[in-house]
C-alpha cells in the first residue's frame, strides 16, 4: 500500500499495485505548478487508487485543455487529479510518498529547467514516450522586461514577483516538509535576507501556510492555480524563492543537497553536489 497526503493533512490518497507509468515531468506547466526542479507523478489506475480523506480543500487549475491540476487550498500541496472523461487514470504527485515504486522515465525533456542537469540513467524522452496518452502540455513562458533582476511567476500569471538580491545560498531540500509542501522529489530554493524579493503583482492572492508545530517552515502558493511563491519574513530577515518559479535562468542551480536522511526512497541523487543528512553546514 502506498499511502500519502499534503502538507496539511485535509487531503490524503493511498494506491496499490504497480503503477502503469512513473515519471520525472520537466514540462513548463509541472516546473511551476511545483515550484521545482520537475513534477514527478504516477499513473495509476482508478481502480487501485482511493481517497483517504477528500475534505472540501481541493481546487482545480485548467492549464490545458486536457488537464485540470488539483491542489490543497488550505495549503498549497499538489494532489492527485483523475484524467479526463473517458480515462481510468489518476496523476498521483510522488512527492509526498517517501516510500514509492521506483520511477522510469524524464519526459518533457526538452522543456527542462536551464539550471538543471539530468545526471542518472533514466531513459529521456524530449515530449511524451510513445504510447503514453498525451496529457500534459507545455505552457509558454511569462517573460518580462530584463532589469537584471532575475523574475519569476506562478502558472496562471496572476502572481508575478522579483529578486532584487544575489541568492546567499542555494539549496536542493529532501525533507519531507518541502517533498509534501511542493509534491514534487525535492525543493531547489535561493535564500535572500528579508527585503530581497518584491511583488510585481498579485500578492494578495498568495496565500500562506504556516506549519503549527514548525518553527519556520511554512509554504506560500497562489490562491488561483496553486504554484509555489517565494515568502519573506521581514522580522527574521530572510526570503525563499523556488527555483522552479523563476522564468528567467540564475545561471546555476543550487550548490548542496540538504536533509537527504529524509530524501524520498524513488530519487536517486547522482550529481556531484555535497550531500548534508540534515541542515546546512
Ligand atoms: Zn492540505
Ligand atoms: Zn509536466
Ligand atoms: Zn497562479
Amino acid at each position: 500500500m502506498n499511502k500519502a497526503s499534503c502538507l496539511c493533512g485535509a487531503v490524503a490518497w493511498e494506491f496499490t499495485g504497480e503503477p502503469k507509468a512513473a515519471y520525472h515531468c520537466h514540462c513548463t506547466a509541472c516546473r511551476k505548478h511545483h515550484a521545482a526542479a520537475f513534477g514527478t507523478y504516477y499513473l495509476v489506475d482508478e481502480a487501485n487508487f482511493r481517497w483517504v480523506e477528500q475534505g472540501t480543500s481541493i481546487r482545480k487549475y485548467r492549464s490545458s485543455e486536457s488537464l485540470e491540476r488539483a491542489f490543497c487550498s488550505d495549503c498549497g500541496s499538489v494532489v492527485p487529479e483523475a484524467g479526463e472523461k473517458g480515462s481510468t487514470d489518476v496523476y498521483v504527485p510522488a512527492g509526498p510518498h517517501g516510500d514509492g515504486p521506483e520511477v522510469q522515465a524524464h519526459i518533457f525533456t526538452g522543456s527542462k529547467a536551464p539550471w538543471y542537469d539530468i545526471t542518472d540513467g533514466l531513459e529521456q524522452h524530449e515530449q511524451f514516450p510513445d504510447g503514453m496518452e498525451q496529457a500534459v502540455y507545455d505552457t509558454p513562458e511569462p517573460r518580462t522586461e530584463d532589469n537584471g533582476h532575475l523574475r519569476g511567476s506562478c502558472l496562471c500569471g496572476a502572481v508575478a514577483y522579483e529578486v532584487l538580491e544575489s541568492f546567499s545560498a542555494t539549496y536542493h531540500c529532501h525533507c519531507s516538509r518541502c517533498r509534501k509542501a511542493r509534491a514534487a522529489a525535492f525543493t531547489s530554493n535561493g535564500f535572500t535576507s528579508g527585503k530581497g524579493i518584491r511583488f510585481l503583482r498579485g500578492y494578495d492572492n498568495v496565500r500562506r501556510y504556516a506549519v503549527p508545530e514548525a518553527e519556520l517552515f511554512a509554504h506560500a502558493f497562489c490562491k488561483t492555480c496553486g504554484s509555489g511563491m517565494p515568502r519573506f519574513d521581514e522580522e527574521k530577515d530572510f526570503g525563499v524563492v523556488p527555483f522552479g518559479s523563476l522564468d528567467d535562468d540564475p545561471g546555476a542551480g543550487p550548490a548542496q543537497h540538504i536533509f537527504v536522511g529524509d530524501k524520498a526512497s524513488w530519487y536517486d541523487i547522482t550529481d556531484d553536489l555535497p550531500q548534508f543528512e540534515q541542515g546546512p553546514q
